[in-house]
């Protein structure tokens, strides 16, 4: 690991990171490993992160004051997620302020409907899409209502959508995503019938909103790549993610694929990266069927999907990220184990606490003791159903591909025994 850091020099001794959830805190772990002091900015100091960061500013991470003041401590800042003030941290840039990945880069990225519009600019392959505010503009279903008649006027002057119009070529079932804030299916509805659209467009601005066709897919995987500021694109090997209830629960590294798949996959990763000069790690989810593969959302920082790299591989994704901040080059990450099972702790039940670290004793002492296990514990205050509370990542053994997810399936039904799945309700 050390190779990379002394390829081009001394690596910046101090970073700061908008942000201080889980992501923060495995950042901040890999930063104390390899001597960078990491400062956070985060609203609460029980985050996951304030324990272990360097130094604290205590505030929302959409509070550009308080970035100004975190840029005092660092020479460059990254950020945990993508719900971001980007006009406000625009006058910080101009003061000179470094941020990686830049303002620029990352502008296209932190909302879904301006995703997609990249997608299509660069020709990748996504699902059909269409914004719900265009759907509102449709003109109203005029041969529903007479024209002339009492109720066509006052449809007309009220502006009002009668029955909601698909635009051509679109059927249910359909996806709908708010464009911003969304997260671990918070923020989606499926829409089975015109009755779903009508109910969703009482309750949202539709100017936030997309409507994507429902991908029959038949396996969610995901590619976390890097882009140094030397223009190399490296990538994490590909993996399988398998969600409950649109939370992601598990992922097995590296996927059974082929050389050609891979390479699409990489290649994607390579036009996102280079074509918004981008630096920094970006992490995309895609579906895979019978169409090949299709992105399904974009991520401009370290994913759930990485977290196995911690241990599976010679460089993880957060090492991968500290680099990138640091102008360091980078080079390919490379398995060291024939592979990992990566399950998410999920909240089963709904529990406030006063001392999370001491929360789950026996099943985190259970987990501890499964063999070749590692077991990350975030140390959040509270659980709610789904709510990510830790991870544990299982090293495996076999190298053919199918044996190692036979190997993979045996071991997420050890963890089960100790961590069960959430019950409940979907999340849309
Ligand atoms: P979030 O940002 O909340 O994680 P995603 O867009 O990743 O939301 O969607 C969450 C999950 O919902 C996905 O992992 C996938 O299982 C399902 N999903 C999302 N979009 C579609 C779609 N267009 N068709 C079918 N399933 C989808």
């Amino acid at each position: 690991m050390g190779a990379a850091i002394e390829a081009t020099g001394s690596p910046a001794s101090s970073i700061g990171i908008v942000g201080g959830g889980q992501l923060a805190w495995m950042l901040a772990e890999a930063a104390q490993r390899r001597g960078i002091a990491l400062h956070v900015q985060t609203p609460s100091d029980h985050d996951p992160a304030a324990a272990i960061a360097s130094s604290v500013v205590t505030a929302d991470v959409r509070d550009v004051a308080a970035t100004r003041q975190l840029s005092e401590r660092c020479t460059a800042i990254s950020f945990e997620n993508e719900w971001l003030d980007l006009d406000g941290l625009a006058a910080l840039e101009a003061d000179g302020v470094r941020f990686v990945p830049g303002l620029n880069a990352l502008r296209p990225l932190v909302c879904k409907r301006s995703q997609r519009e990249l997608e299509q600019r660069l020709n990748l392959p996504a699902p059909r899409w269409f914004p719900l505010d265009q759907l509102v503009r449709l003109p109203v279903a005029a041969s529903l209502v007479p024209s002339g008649t009492p109720s066509a006027a006052a449809s007309q002057s009220q502006g009002a959508a009668v029955t909601p119009q698909l635009p051509e070529g679109f059927a249910y079932p359909l996806m709908a995503k708010a464009a911003t804030g969304g997260y671990d299916g918070k923020g989606t509805a499926v829409l089975k019938s015109a009755a779903d659209l009508e109910t969703l467009l009482a309750r949202v601005d539709p100017s936030g909103w997309i409507v994507e066709e429902f991908v029959a897919f038949e396996q969610e995987l995901a590619l976390v790549a890097a882009r140094d500021a030397f223009g190399e694109v490296v990538c994490l090997p590909l993996v399988q993610t398998h969600q409950h209830q649109q939370v992601c629960d598990w992922v097995l590294a590296p996927v059974e694929s082929s050389h050609a798949l891979r390479q699409a996959a990489r290649n994607m990763a390579a036009s996102l990266l280079t074509s918004l000069n981008y630096v920094g790690v970006l992490s995309i989810e895609f579906f895979y069927g019978p169409k090949g593969l299709m992105i399904n959302e974009l991520a401009p920082r370290t994913h759930n999907s990485g977290h196995y790299s911690i241990e599976a591989c010679d460089l993880s994704q957060f090492d991968l990220q500290l680099l990138c901040v640091s102008d360091q080059a980078l080079s390919e990450p490379e398995l060291v184990h024939p592979g990992a099972l990566m399950v998410n702790l999920l909240g089963f039940e709904e529990r406030p606490t006063e001392d999370p670290e001491a929360d789950y004793p026996q099943q985190r002492q259970a987990l501890c003791d499964l063999p070749d296990a590692h077991l990350h514990w975030y140390g959040k205050k509270g659980s709610s159903l789904g709510r990510k509370l830790g991870h544990v990542t299982l090293l495996l053994h076999e190298s053919d591909p199918k044996s190692r997810r036979d190997e993979a399936m045996q071991r997420l039904e050890q963890v089960r025994q100790i961590w069960p799945l959430p019950p409940g309700a979907s999340n849309a």
